[in-house]
């Protein structure tokens, strides 16, 4: 079998199993780059001939390349391994699944490139993981957000508002106090900025250290909206969406039934004949939205 469609398949099983779920254990002997935050979760797995490419929520990407006997195996925890432990170079574990790259001859780690993450690009907001944090500070910073047309969403993973913050809180936390995730920053009020750094913050916490994240103790599983796309919501009976948002496609889990606070409509284009179709229920704007982002060059 050529060698890519070993990868090809190696990710594909990855992806099944380990993406939307939390990680216990990150060991990688011999890495070049910082490693993902235990407790962190995979957001995807991408294989690009023989390279792949796993990207963790809390922005970290990990790249390995497989040569000729190299590999990803996947295993059940407490399953035989198929290759003698000591040629492990990465090994990640999961509440149900081992995750070992064997043999690889490159494997390093970056911070995904995100300008709005870089510290050039700004002074980085305070850290939520402090205990000392100035919370109304990132509020401050969140509701003077200096760009006004981005959406809350976006804003709330900005480094220069606040740090600490991942995706996975990100979602929680906008669906803990019920706000459109496309709600423009700019038209959020000072006290809802205000309830989204303080929810952030008391969920960040109470995670802080503990290997499985819970920010709502009711649904099983204990997110309320992460990794529960097409299920009902456990506040309004709607169904769970997820989304890719922003220009790095980042997953977005909501509910369009009780995420409604600072809803958005769309501007109206009435040369569009799609748009001119929909109504402006946010789940049609949504609709045009994406169609309008995939629409072929052409
Ligand atoms: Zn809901």
């Amino acid at each position: 079998m050529p060698e890519g469609d070993a990868n090809y398949r190696a990710a594909a099983e990855l992806r099944t199993a380990l993406v939307g779920k939390t990680i216990s254990r990150f060991d990688a002997s011999g890495m070049d780059g910082p490693s993902p935050q235990l407790g962190s979760a995979v957001e995807s797995v991408v294989c690009h001939g023989k390279h792949i490419e796993m990207l963790f929520d809390d922005g970290i990407v990990l790249h390995t390349q497989t040569g000729f006997r190299g590999g990803w195996h996947l295993y059940h925890r407490g399953q035989k391994w198929r290759t003698r432990r000591h040629l492990a170079r990465v090994i990640i574990e999961t509440e149900e699944w081992v995750a070992v790259a064997f043999r690889v001859p490159l494997v390093e780690t970056y911070r995904e490139f995100d300008q709005t993450r870089h510290p050039r690009a700004g002074r980085r907001g305070p850290d939520l993981t402090n205990l000392e944090a100035d919370l109304h500070e990132c509020a401050s910073r969140l509701f003077h957000y200096d760009k006004p047309n981005a959406t809350i969403a976006d804003a709330m993973l900005d480094s220069r508002v606040m740090g600490g913050i991942t995706n996975v809180y990100r979602c929680e936390v906008l669906w803990s106090c019920g706000i459109h995730p496309w709600a423009k920053v700019s038209e959020v009020p000072q006290s809802t900025c205000l309830d989204l750094v303080l929810t952030s913050a008391a969920q960040l916490r109470a995670n802080q250290y503990s290997p499985v994240r819970v920010t709502a103790p009711d649904v099983p599983g204990g997110l309320a909206v992460y990794g529960r796309n097409g299920q009902k919501c456990v506040r309004c009976g709607d169904v769970i969406r997820l989304t890719k948002m922003g220009e790095l496609a980042r997953l977005l889990y909501w509910c369009p039934g009780c995420q409604v606070g600072c809803e958005p409509y769309p501007v109206r284009d009435d040369s569009d004949p799609i748009a001119r179709t929909m109504d402006s229920h946010p789940a049609g704007s949504q609709f045009i939205g994406d169609i309008l982002r995939h629409r072929p060059a052409s």
